[in-house]
């Protein structure tokens, strides 16, 4: 660095640190909120789309609930509600953007209906995984789109949660050629349900607590859900015949955390960092839980429940995948919101693409784990 830059250079650092001391520090956008620390007290309700305490999603957000209690030493606490309790499981996004809650936990993909370009911040089919999506959104501009997106309806997005990658999910139809999707009435949210659909089958959105007794009672044929360790939860080895894999429509799918905006920026910037930050370890504990079992519940699946695990003929992948290329085509075509953040993720892609390609794609190529 030449001597009259690095000059500029300490300069503008002294200058920073000295605001800093002015509005004190923790706020990632300074000057965006007033951080005079209080000792206002808040009472928040958090509205969730999973059943109350849902292992990993419904407990996780407990968790955060519980992380910000003690971070903040009680300034900020939060009541947790399951879905229906306050609000029912699909209303969250209307619920925290009306101010009927200050805080919502679910994944973007099921406001497809409302904000179509959502999607792209949980999942996109033949996507990115979990550490290129964090990639992306924390490091690469992805989040600063979401929460462009988001601002018109009163909310602010942040990342707190992961499955990870997901498995194609429980049929009771064999699925042994693009054929046998026609028909097919799948559950099944995002991207993926307008791929179902070009291949001819009937996606439909439900939540989570209400696959079970659709499944059992006919009213859909199949079912994607997450992966091994919370199917084995939810029970579907019970009502369902084969076990499909990969998740090509979930490769890591994000879950989210949405705040009501005017309630954030009441917050002093000192309890927005808190947030952020048992979000950020509520993004890790989430993909970790998934991580730790899924293995262990694949076993039990296939070695107590002799459930009949298979993979998708890779014909009928390379087909859901020319419809995916299809579903993107159309989405972005005709929302100009969809176009621009697909682009963002695109040009990520590519980006991240050809590391990936020498190096964790070769890694397991050789049978590395
Ligand atoms: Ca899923």
């Amino acid at each position: 660095m030449a001597k009259t830059n690095r000059r500029e250079f300490l300069k503008k650092g002294a200058a920073l640190g000295a605001s800093s001391l002015v509005f004190g520090c923790g706020s990632e956008k300074r000057g965006e909120t007033p951080a005079v620390q209080t000792n206002q007290k808040f009472r928040w309700k958090a509205v969730t789309t999973w059943q109350p305490h849902f292992p990993v999603m419904g407990e996780g957000v407990d968790a955060l609930a519980r992380w910000i209690d003690e971070m903040s030493g009680g300034r900020l606490q939060i009541q947790v509600y399951g879905g229906g309790e306050l609000v029912p499981a699909l209303s969250t996004f209307d619920a925290v953007s009306q101010g009927t809650a200050e805080m919502g936990h679910g994944a973007s993909y099921y406001w497809a209906g409302k904000v179509p370009a959502a999607q792209f911040f949980t999942a996109v089919p033949f996507g990115m995984n979990a550490q290129q999506m964090n990639a992306w959104l924390y490091s690469a501009g992805g989040l600063k789109l979401w929460e462009e997106l988001y601002a018109p309806f009163n909310l602010v997005p942040i990342p707190a949660g992961n499955t990870g990658m997901q498995m194609g999910g429980w049929f009771n139809r064999e699925i042994n050629t693009a054929d046998d999707l026609k028909g097919l009435k799948m559950r099944i949210p995002g991207l993926g349900a307008n791929v179902i659909k070009l291949a001819g089958g009937a996606p439909i959105l439900t939540p989570g607590g209400e696959i079970y007794t659709n499944l059992e009672r006919g009213v859909i044929d199949a079912t994607e859900w997450i992966g091994p360790y919370h199917d084995y939860l939810q029970g579907f080895y019970r009502i369902a015949k084969h076990y499909y894999y990969p998740g090509w429509h979930e490769p890591g799918p994000v879950l989210e955390l949405t705040v009501n905006k005017a309630k954030w920026e009441s917050l002093p910037s000192d309890l927005q960092m808190i947030v952020r930050a048992a979000a950020a370890r509520s993004n890790v504990w989430m993909l970790s839980e998934f991580e730790a079992k899924n293995n262990i519940y694949l076993r039990k699946l296939v070695e107590e429940e002799k459930v009949d695990v298979r993979k998708f003929p890779d014909p009928v992948l390379q087909t859901l995948k020319s419809y995916s290329d299809q579903a993107i085509d159309e989405l972005t075509s005709k929302d100009p919101s969809s176009k621009r953040v697909y682009e963002s993720f695109d040009k990520f892609r590519n980006q991240v693409g050809g590391w990936a390609e020498i190096s964790e794609k070769v890694y397991y190529s050789f049978g590395a784990m």
